[in-house]
Parts: C-alpha cells; structure tokens; sequence
C-alpha cells in the first residue's frame, strides 16, 4: 500500500484526512508532536511521535516508511494567539514547515499537499476572493501560511517539490460516523464553543464585535465540512502524483454566515437556546471570508455534499454529545 505522511494526523482535519486516505487505498502514517494532537485520534495508520523542528526524527520517519507524498497539516492554527504570541506562529509553522520540505527533498518525496488558509487573504472589501486575489495577510497565523506557500514554490524551482496548496476556509462538522471529530484544548473555535454553551459545559458564547460592515454587524465566514475538506486532500494526492502541475486550490461553498446567523442555525438544529453575549473584536479577525473560486470542483471535481450549516452543525452536535479523547 502507497503511504503518505501525515503531519498533524492526531489533529482535528488530520485525523479524518487519515480516515479519507485509508478509504481510498493508501496507508496514513501520521507524524505529530501530540502538542495538540490526541494518540486516540490516531486510528487508521501508524503513528510515529515527532515534531516538526528535530531534522534527525523526520529524517528517521522518512527511511522507515518511505511514503510517496506528504500531507502537511501540522501547525498552529488560532488567529488570536497568533497576534499574541507571533514568534511562535513564525518558529513552528515556517521553521517547522521549512525542516520538514528540506527532510522531504533530501529522502525524495517530492509531492506535497498543503494546508493554507483564507487567512492569507486578508481584510479586502468587496474583493472576489479567488486563488490570483492578492495575499496582504492582518494576523501573524496568515502572515506565517503565507510564507510557506512562498517556500514552497522556490522549492519547486530549485528542488522539484511539486505541491498542492488547499486555502481553507472555516472547517467544520465531524466524521458523521463517530470515529473522529474537533476536540481542542482549549478550544477557540465558533461552533464547538457554541455548543459547548448550549449544553452548559462552558459560560456563554461571547460575540466578538458587533460593529463590523456586515448586515447584522458581525463577521461573516465561509463553512466547509471537514468530510468534504479532506476529500479534496485526496484528490490533490492523486493530482500531484498524476503529475499535473502544483497548484492553489480555495476551499469553501462561496456562502458566507455571520456569528449571528450561525447562532441561529445551532438554535434550530438543537433545540435549544444558544446563551450569548456581546463583546469587543478579537485582534486581527478579518470582516468578512468568503470563496470566490470553484477552481477545486472545475479542474479536481471536488463535489463537496456535507457542506450546509445545518449539516455541519448536526454532525458536530452528534460529536460533541458522544466523542472525546484521552491523552
Ligand atoms: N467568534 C466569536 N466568538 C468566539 C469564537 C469565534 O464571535 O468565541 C467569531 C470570530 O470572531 C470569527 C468567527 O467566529 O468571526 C469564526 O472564528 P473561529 O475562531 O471559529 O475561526 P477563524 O475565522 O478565526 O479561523
């Protein structure tokens, strides 16, 4: 069986990459420091503990299992965090990335598929957000993304590394069969802090801000299921190692929900009353993130099916009543 490496498989997207992969013939091996992984989540390949800044560990993983690509979803991923602490975001996300595509070229894996974000793109008003719209990012977490897709394409012209960019834009939902869902500690997310509150286990949701220039004032995002998300991944394997040409690929549905709308779809998929409160803007939290590409379904036939909030929501709340870890 072909294997591809997984890093950040003990993660939330990593974890159902790892199932999707499986599904699709090949053998994940997932590499994760577990920092803020869970070893439970690893459940559809081997896992091999490491972190992405020891040379000498990816070099070892590398040899054992040989695999013929790599999916590289291992990195810090919280907006706000990222604006308090950026040398972080710079040190695990670029250093971490940069080891592991010099530890790739040097073994001769040379097919990469990559998690980048919508983050990249930035704070752009009435601009069509499309994989050629400019990249000027307002948070260090984008700022630090950005930066590995630039160290990917020099890659490519000096070494070869031939790779695929996905641009995510918000991830949510669970596998609907139970096996894996978004559990982070702590958590920072809409939609499990939302449900969360609604059961009762954390105090009320706060709103941040209410003054954006949007139609209710609150920022607007672009929800995509996480099923949906890594089917993409595996088309994007099977893209690069067809050998077709690197390429960026946005992922979302181009509809865009505001904090208030997804309040009211959790209220309506649950039942229950969903307990808010107003609060000022986070730090570096762009008005409004929305696809304005169908490049991923046009040329993949990406043909996302969970992708409704009402969809993503229900499979979350499926997980949030029944999965968890344990370290
Ligand atoms: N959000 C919020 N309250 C929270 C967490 C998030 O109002 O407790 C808002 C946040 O400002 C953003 C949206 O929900 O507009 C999605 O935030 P999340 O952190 O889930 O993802 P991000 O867009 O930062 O990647």
């Amino acid at each position: 069986m072909k294997k591809v490496l997984v890093t950040g498989g003990a993660g939330y997207i990593g974890s159902h990459a790892c199932k999707a992969l499986r599904a699709a013939g090949f053998e994940p091996v997932t590499y994760d420091n577990l920092a803020t992984g869970w070893q439970d989540a690893v459940k559809f390949g081997p896992f091999e503990q490491g972190d992405l800044l020891d040379r000498a560990r990816l070099d070892e993983v590398f040899a054992t299992h040989q695999p013929v690509a790599v999916m590289h979803f291992a990195a810090l991923s919280q907006v706000g965090e990222s604006m308090k602490e950026p040398g972080l975001y710079w040190r695990n996300n670029v250093q971490g990335s940069l080891t592991l595509f010099e530890a790739a070229v040097a073994a001769g894996c040379l097919n990469v598929v990559f998690s980048s974000t919508c983050a990249t793109y930035g704070d752009q008003d009435n601009v069509v957000l499309d994989e050629d719209s400019a990249q000027y990012p307002i948070n260090a977490y984008g700022a630090s993304k950005r930066a590995i897709e630039d160290i990917l394409r020099d890659f490519e012209a000096a070494h070869g590394l031939r790779h695929v960019i996905f641009r995510y834009f918000n991830v949510a939902g669970a596998d609907p069969e139970g096996e894996v869902g978004e559990f982070h500690q702590p958590e920072t997310h809409l939609i499990p802090l939302m449900l969360d509150a609604i059961d009762g286990k954390r105090d009320a949701l706060t709103i941040f801000g209410t003054d954006y220039a949007t139609p209710d004032g609150t920022c607007i995002r672009d929800y995509v299921h996480v099923c949906d998300l890594v089917d993409a991944h595996v088309l994007g394997v099977n893209w690069i190692m067809d050998g077709k040409p690197s390429r960026v690929f946005n992922l979302g549905t181009g509809s865009g929900f505001s904090v208030r709308e997804v309040i009211d779809h959790s209220r309506a998929v649950t039942n229950r009353a969903v307990p808010y409160k107003e609060g000022p803007r986070r730090p570096g939290d762009c008005t409004k993130l929305v696809s304005g590409s169908t490049r991923a379904e046009a040329e993949l036939g990406w043909r996302p099916t969970r992708s409704t909030l009402e969809t993503m929501i229900t499979d979350a709340w499926r997980w949030h009543q029944t999965g968890h870890y344990d370290k």
